[in-house]
């Protein structure tokens, strides 16, 4: 096993992977930015090394910086964490060439599933279904437009290198389709460097059902198991629960199958997430692999009981998985609520500032995975997500119940966070039946939000009264 790792990251993930190393008795190297000279992960690190200026471009995204500190410190691998570096198989590259284990499958296998578009092809040819749209990429918006006119809109136009849901756009007519192209090609340049784009048939009103994979250099392929994303706001995950209320059992062995295939495909060895859209109607397409460790892994960890850094660590150790497909064993229901310092009521808007109190939940099947404490001042430069709260329950009900009371024990005071948002969906009717699908928060916000107005001016509601006790215990 490793002596010393260096993780390239900041913030809850970067807290997660310290936790996993300390248990393992490694020992850490934590980076940071001149603005994140305070946070928790440079705290709780055996040793931190400053990469650079605030801007993630001069510091997190510094690969140099990065690999200077790794070998300074005498470390024998780097967890690239999510975000950053963690799908850059340049990076990947250049640790290998520095001796250096990059804890993640290997760069030929990022290359290929990083271009979204190339790994849809590779689907294609393993007969994993791929939503009906482009063979390869496009060129140009007209060819563009010839396409979606042949196979019927609406269409989803898509950046090939993507992700966080950008340089994505939906197209409902003929007219729309060239200037909505440019669009996203200016978004994906923007965002990503790259204008490459193509195009998928959109799937109306799907869910969003994800496969979590871990495979060893051992010829052992597995899935721990689905996880339903369709809670998203922007293309981006909100909630996310497992198991998943539309999936039978012949359905979940169908899409793990395919995931397993897809993983297979690839190559891939290590921790990963084979995404799909599964239509009303019961069909499921594969949208992407992400080839890290992801937001809402620890939904997995709740309902089988594996530590997946832990796998993680064993994987590019060059040890076998733990455990086979049989002997992997889902108990219960888990669900997390991704905490973002933002206002649901101004279009999510980022709203960095300082966390005068904090009080987190706790208690039976709760976890809590953040890097907030009290007097920490979330920076405007990175990430609005600020904590994730995780329940585990013996069912789906009771899952939802315990979600609803660690948010209302949950006081973060200083910043707008969409933790009220998420409370107030774990009580709608649709939510509650698991009747629900990627559009939900579009087409449910108002409703929500004028929920959420009522539930302010109602003394009875739980949060209100913690939050009154806590404001006079204060003043
Ligand atoms: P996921 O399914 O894990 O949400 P996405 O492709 O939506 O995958 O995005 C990756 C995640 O990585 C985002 O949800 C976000 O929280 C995180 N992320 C993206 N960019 C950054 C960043 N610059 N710093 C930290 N985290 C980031
Ligand atoms: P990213 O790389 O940004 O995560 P994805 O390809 O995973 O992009 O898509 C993000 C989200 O967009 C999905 O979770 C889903 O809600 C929606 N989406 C993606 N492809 C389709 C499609 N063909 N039809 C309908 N919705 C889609
Ligand atoms: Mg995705």
């Amino acid at each position: 096993m490793f002596k010393r790792i260096l993780i390239a990251n900041r913030g809850e993930i970067a807290v997660r992977i310290l936790r996993c190393c300390r248990e393992m008795e490694i020992e850490t190297v934590a980076v940071y930015s001149e603005a994140d000279r305070t946070a928790l992960h440079v705290q709780l690190a055996t040793q931190a090394v400053c990469i650079g200026p605030a801007k993630a471009a001069d510091s997190y995204l510094n690969a140099q910086a990065i690999l200077t500190a790794a070998l300074k410190t005498g470390c024998d691998a780097i967890h690239p964490g999510f975000g950053f570096l963690s799908e850059n198989s340049e990076f990947a590259r250049l640790c290998q060439e520095c001796g250096i284990v990059f804890i993640g499958p290997r760069p030929e296998v990022i290359d290929m599933m990083g271009n979204k578009s190339a790994a849809r092809r590779l689907m294609q040819q393993h007969n994993v279904p791929v939503v009906p749209g482009s063979s390869g990429s496009l060129d140009t918006a007209e060819q563009a437009k010839e396409l979606a006119d042949q196979i019927g809109y609406p269409v989803l136009l898509k950046a090939a290198a993507g992700g966080g849901g950008r340089g994505m756009r939906r197209v409902f007519t003929t007219e729309e389709l060239i200037p909505n192209f440019e669009a996203a090609r200016a978004e994906a340049v923007a965002c990503f460097g790259d204008g490459e784009m193509y195009l998928e048939k959109l799937v109306l009103n799907p869910r969003h059902v994800e496969f979590q994979i871990m495979a060893d250099e051992h010829g052992n392929t597995v899935h721990l198991g689905e996880r339903d994303c369709s809670i998203q706001r922007k293309n981006q995950k909100l909630m996310e629960e497992s198991p998943c209320k539309a999936l039978s059992p012949a359905l979940r062995k169908q899409m793990g199958d395919a995931a397993v295939n897809a993983a297979k495909a690839a190559g891939y060895t290590g921790a990963g997430t084979v995404e799909f859209v599964l239509s009303p109607e019961g069909e499921f397409y594969f949208i992407e692999m992400n080839t890290r460790i992801q937001v809402e892994h620890p939904v997995t960890e709740m309902i089988t009981g594996i530590d997946l850094i832990r796998e993680q660590l064993r994987v590019a150790a060059h040890l076998p998985l733990g455990f086979t497909q049989e002997e992997i064993q889902f108990s219960g229901h888990a669900i997390e609520c991704r905490i973002n310092a933002e206002n649901p009521a101004k279009g999510f808007l980022p709203c960095p500032g300082k966390v005068n109190f904090l009080h987190l939940p706790g208690g039976c099947g709760v976890r809590v995975d953040t890097a907030l404490y009290q007097g920490y001042e979330t920076s405007p430069f990175y990430d609005s997500m600020v904590a994730k709260i995780i329940v585990h329950a013996p069912n789906r009900l009771q899952a939802i119940r315990r979600m609803r009371r660690a948010l209302e024990e949950l006081v973060i005071d200083g910043i707008d966070t969409g933790a009220e948002l998420a409370h107030l969906i774990l009580y709608h009717p649709d939510f509650m039946k698991g009747n629900y699908n990627t559009a939900f928060i579009e087409q449910n916000l108002d409703q929500l939000l004028s929920w959420h107005e009522q539930a302010k001016g109602d003394d009875a509601s739980c949060t209100a009264r913690f939050n009154n006790a806590v404001n006079s215990s204060q003043h």
